[in-house]
């Protein structure tokens, strides 16, 4: 799984998709760039969710707030206070890590080798995983079984508590218990803001400093009476917007899973008070949908429900998707109360109410927000789509491709027109039909090398449809549409092609 991880990368960086930022000054950590293809999908991505989000619905509208925001915000969403990780530093390899994601990767290692365990065992022994780790001459693995389970609910509880001493003490423990960081010379565990500043102007007062906004809720949260009015917007409605967010993440590792500069696309749900918990369950389910709708299989997502509430919350869940490195958050559903707006209430001393004409009063709403990384979405898809297939070749000879099953509606070209040879007016014949096209979805016009190695390109860009152009379409104005997933050819009149492609493209 590690090895289709680093597979995939590589894939990113060749077909252009992603590259690192900065790269030939060796790269910044945690920041990336999005090539060619990438910024298609990205688009594709983007207009999937807008579309389903706010064309779709009567009741959610869009906005595009600024980056920065004023110094007060951030103080009434408690970020400033609060938004921190705990970090730890190694004093022998001086290597930094953010204490609770060190103390699940050593949860994941532990039980990586108590499985290995088991499966020596299970070989020994001739019975199955199962039998193994139940068997009771397997006393060893249950008993580490046994203390895994209780350093897990320390875990739980010195998050919820905030327990820095103890998550050190947990981390200690885990060499004890496992040796696996091999290493026992640790720092204490510190607080870590992960705003980035900076400052605006200069005045003779001296700047102001600002923050890049570390998610884009609060824009929405400032402008709900803006939109509520000027929309003349009734409860229940939603907000909804895309932009960039900056976090100052401790570490930077897995790709663009965890970036210091990524995307968001969060809406605000506003709703009365004590309506809330059944709004959280209809986006759940709304979500959950969504993701499924893009067809890469109902196994490999699922809720995680949150333990540990954030103080502003009464009910928060996840959509997990499964990674190469295994289930991570894509998504996030919170309900997330009357907590933002009473406290920008508080704090700008304005009134932010609604009246509720069907209640016949005023109240703060309350607010279920959804909020999904743009980047950690296209990583989804990307570690989903992409495969390696033998596939039979020339004269029947096998012959292996990497294909990107990418969903038709998101993957970046759609169309590529493949003249089969560069005379005989054949070229001009393709060209004129991307002319046609293009103004209805992404087309390539591609020309260079055999005809085997153009469908390899498309398909390890995506491309859910290749045509080619022969002699036999100059004299009847037909073509062959190839499919990428099946690689099955059938003729198609050039007049068709609009109407068999859109199908297959739009939402
Ligand atoms: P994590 O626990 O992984 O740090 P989070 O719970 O802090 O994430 P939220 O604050 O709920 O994340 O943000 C909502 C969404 O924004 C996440 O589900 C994720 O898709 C995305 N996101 C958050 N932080 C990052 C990041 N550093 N890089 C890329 N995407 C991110």
């Amino acid at each position: 799984q590690e090895d289709v991880f680093k597979k995939l990368v590589a894939h990113c960086k060749e077909y252009g998709f992603v590259f690192q930022s900065s790269e030939i000054y060796d790269g910044l950590a945690a920041v990336y760039d999005y090539g060619q293809y990438g910024v298609e999908l990205k688009n594709n991505i983007k207009k999937y969710w807008w579309d389903s989000m706010v064309l779709l619905n009567d009741n959610v509208v869009g906005l595009d707030s600024a980056i920065f925001m004023h110094p007060t915000v951030w103080k009434a969403s408690g970020h400033v206070d609060a938004f921190n990780d705990p970090l730890i530093d190694n004093k022998d390899s001086k290597k930094r890590y953010r204490a609770d994601v060190l103390i699940e990767d050593l949860m994941a290692k532990f039980d990586a080798k108590m499985d290995k365990e088991v499966e020596k065992a299970a070989k020994r022994f001739g019975d199955s995983f199962d039998e193994a780790m139940f068997r009771e001459t397997n006393p060893r693995v249950q008993e580490n079984l046994k203390k895994k389970e209780e350093i897990h609910s320390r875990f739980v509880k010195a998050l919820h508590d905030n327990d820095l001493a103890e998550l050190k003490k947990i981390i200690e423990d885990y060499d004890v218990v496992c040796p696996i960081s091999g290493t026992k010379n640790w720092t204490d565990v510190r607080q870590f803001n992960l705003m980035f500043s900076t400052e605006m102007g200069s005045t003779a007062d001296g700047a102001l400093k600002v923050f890049l906004r570390p998610e884009t809720a609060q824009g929405i949260f400032v402008n709900f009476l803006n939109v509520q009015k000027t929309g003349r917007m009734k409860i229940p409605f939603g907000i909804a917007q895309i932009g960039k967010a900056f976090r100052n993440e401790i570490v930077a590792r897995q790709f663009i899973f965890r970036m210091r500069e990524f995307e968001q696309m969060e809406m605000q749900f506003f709703v009365a008070p004590g309506e809330e918990l059944k709004w959280f369950e209809k986006w759940k389910d709304i979500r959950m949908k969504w993701h499924q709708s893009l067809g890469m299989g109902e196994h490999k997502y699922r809720f995680h429900d949150h333990d540990k509430l954030a103080h502003y919350a009464n009910a928060a869940t996840d959509i997990e998707y499964e990674m190469p490195f295994g289930f991570k958050e894509v998504e996030g559903i919170h309900s997330r109360t009357d907590f933002d707006l009473s406290q920008h209430q508080e704090y700008s001393g304005r009134k932010i109410t609604y009246y509720d004409p069907e209640k016949g009063e005023s109240y703060v709403p309350y607010v279920v927000e959804t909020s999904i990384g743009v980047d950690r979405m296209f990583l989804s898809m990307l570690a989903g789509a992409y495969c390696e297939e033998e596939v039979e070749g020339k004269d029947g000879k096998k012959e292996s491709r990497v294909v990107l099953k990418l969903p038709p509606v998101i993957a970046p070209v759609k169309l590529a027109v493949l003249p089969l040879v560069k005379k005989d007016g054949l070229p001009e014949m393709a060209k004129g039909i991307v002319n046609d096209l293009k103004f209805h979805f992404n087309c390539q016009y591609d020309e260079k090398d055999s005809i085997g190695k153009r469908y390899r390109r498309q398909d390890a860009i995506g491309t859910p449809f290749c045509i080619t152009i022969d002699h036999q379409s100059l004299e009847d104005k037909t073509v062959t549409i190839r499919h990428r997933d099946t690689m099955k050819q059938e003729r198609v009149s050039i007049s068709e092609l609009k109407g068999i492609i859109s199908e297959k493209v739009s939402m």
